[in-house]
């Protein structure tokens, strides 16, 4: 395909506001893309390589301007491009506006590998080919060499192909192309699904949305636009439905909402909780050596798969002691002190990127895996696998570090969970639906990241009960209360109980300190003098005719004493039902 026409055709889907109209146009520019069907995709989308690809052009907005200055002549300088840049605010007009290429025997200059004299036109594989030696060069020179080659690329363009040119190669397309649209002109132009047609009018047997759900599968198996179009074009649905996980090329990571323990149980009635490690995501892709007396290459990416193989030496050697190739681990690199304790988020970031001083700063922050899913195993891909089943086969072949999973129907079982692993020092729990397949890209409703507390409470401790067995010693329950005010001074209105969140050694502290303020006993309950106030954590809080403040929390986890306050200083009715009344907590309906 010529360039120019490729640079038209964008221009159209750029002027085309209608969703469906602008799929319609990628439906044709899809298939009169004849050998150059996979560059089309991934220009259109605004790529020049597939995502799993690492390279890239490391071409930013003052190279880029820099070649454009040159190609537009003696008179112009990059400083004269960014002011037009700062009036219209986008490259491609900037482009289309410059003279470029005026000047007689400029694009002789050019020193890209297949630079034309100055009328033979672009094509989409010449951009494409001249693009790559950009992305690969490397060393002294290289930056030179990145300009000179888009110099003579621009010299040899229309205003229409510069615009197209510039904003391709900073990333900034904006055809109004998504991933969405791509996957939708696919299944139109070559699986015969009929997207652009409004539902009403499709057949009746019409399987629109089945095709798009197969393209939509290939795409996030494969993370290539390119390849997925060619094989819809080549081998129909059947050749797709085929398409295969590779072991050393990233997909995209599977993401989670925030949801709350009653969303999820209520959902799906079971659920699969795990700790929320704090470090940065990590997919570590092990293959099985070609002869078995060596070692298998380990490749870890980032969550935008970028290669972060060099920066973590010692998760490529955990994975090569403990894992069996081939593999596609999913899970978390944490930083963690001496005792394997978790460290703040802040110091993985200290090593993640790390391109210089690896080894002097494997020495200072130490950095563990913690893996919670396999995509790949022994061959066999698992996205398609329930959580519970992918999580029993990363067990089979990792035998270390792996997170725990809890599959349970039992709300407090969670409860007492997430307590454990927040004194653990976690950030808190993963609640998974447990039948739900790995999705990559997807950021769904099979994963939960329990919502945080949006505020916490200050509440003041009005009652307890002892507890049980070995415990009944010891306060289990603690009756919390909200501060009433009214004319004659300051009330008490309950509006819950709490358990969870405390240590034994907290109990054992907070009964000593709570024992002498008993004002009344009752059978197990006691009720105390108003004294102390505890922070509370919670995930909603409910209207309820249970308590007397009218109100409920649900999930209520301790956090501490509020040493620093006082009874008449603890959160009123007033604020408990400002936050009941905010998008953070639900009523219940009074019927
Ligand atoms: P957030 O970054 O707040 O959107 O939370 C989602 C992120 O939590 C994921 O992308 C992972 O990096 C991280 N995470 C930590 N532990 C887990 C886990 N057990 N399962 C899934 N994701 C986890």
């Amino acid at each position: 395909m010529e360039f120019a026409t490729f640079a038209e055709r964008a221009d159209a889907m750029a002027a085309e506001g209608g969703d469906l109209a602008t799929v319609a146009l990628v439906v044709d520019a899809l298939a009169a893309a004849g050998d150059d069907l996979p560059v089309v995709a991934r220009f259109l989308r605004g790529e020049v390589f597939p995502g799993w690809d690492g390279r890239t052009l490391s071409v930013g907005p003052s190279l880029c301007h820099e070649a454009l200055a040159r190609a537009a002549g003696a008179n112009v300088a990059a400083a004269d491009v960014e002011e037009r840049l700062a009036e219209t605010g986008e490259i491609g007009a900037v482009a289309a506006d410059l003279d470029l290429g005026g000047q007689t025997g400029l694009a002789a200059f050019g020193a890209g590998d297949g630079a034309g004299s100055a009328d033979d036109g672009l094509t989409v594989r010449e951009v494409y080919e001249e693009l790559v030696a950009v992305a690969e060069a490397t060393g002294d020179g290289s930056e030179s060499f990145r300009t000179d080659t888009l110099f003579g690329l621009f010299t040899r363009a229309s205003p229409t192909e510069a615009a197209y040119l510039a904003r391709l190669v900073l990333g900034e397309m904006r055809v109004g192309v998504g991933d969405g649209a791509v996957r939708d002109a696919v299944a139109e132009a070559f699986l015969g699904a009929a997207v652009t047609t409004p539902v009403d009018e499709r057949d009746a047997d019409d399987d629109t949305e089945a095709l798009v759900a197969v393209v939509e599968r290939a795409l996030q198996v494969t993370n290539d636009h390119g390849r997925v179009a060619e094989i819809a074009r080549d081998e129909g649905a059947d050749g797709l439905r085929d398409v295969s996980l590779s072991v050393g090329r990233p997909v995209r990571s599977m993401l989670a909402q925030a949801g709350t323990v009653a969303d999820a149980l209520g959902s799906w009635g079971r659920v699969a909780a795990e700790v929320k490690y704090d470090g940065a995501r990590v997919q570590i892709h092990y293959e099985a050596p070609d002869d078995p007396d060596s070692e298998g290459a380990v490749s870890i990416y980032s969550r935008n798969m970028e290669d972060v193989t060099a920066a973590l030496p010692e998760l490529v050697e955990h994975v090569r002691e403990h894992a069996r190739p081939p593999a596609i681990l999913d899970g978390e690199a944490v930083a963690v002190d001496d005792d394997g304790e978790p460290l703040p988020f802040q110091e993985i970031l200290r090593r993640f990127r790390r391109k210089h001083d690896v080894d002097r700063m494997r020495e200072e922050v130490r950095v563990e895996l913690r893996a919670f899913d396999c995509l790949h195993a022994d061959g066999t891909d698992l996205l398609d696998a329930p959580v519970t089943e992918r999580h029993d086969r990363l067990r089979d072949l990792l035998d270390a570090s792996v997170s725990e999973l809890l599959v349970s129907a039992d709300a407090d079982e969670i409860e007492a969970f997430e307590a454990t692993a927040l004194a653990a020092g976690h950030e808190g729990v993963m609640l998974k639906r447990p039948d739900s397949t790995y999705d990559p890209g997807k950021r769904g409703r099979n994963w939960l990241k329990r919502k945080p507390d949006v505020e916490t409470l200050d509440l003041v401790v009005t009652g307890a009960e002892w507890g049980e067995g070995r415990r009944a010693e010891l306060f289990g329950t603690f009756e919390l209360s909200v501060r009433v005010r009214d004319g004659s001074g300051d009330g008490y209105a309950t509006v819950g109980n709490v358990a969870t969140g405390i240590t034994d050694e907290e109990l054992a502290e907070l009964t000593e300190r709570l024992e002498p303020q008993v004002r009344a006993e009752s059978g197990q309950e006691v009720s105390f003098t108003p004294e102390t106030v505890f922070e509370v954590g919670y995930e909603e809080i409910q209207a309820s005719p249970t308590y007397g403040s009218g109100y409920a929390l649900r999930f209520p986890r301790f956090l501490g004493v509020r040493e620093d306050k006082a009874p008449g200083d603890a959160d009123t009715l007033e604020r408990v039902e400002r936050l009941a009344g905010d998008g953070g907590a639900s009523t219940v309906d009074p019927e």
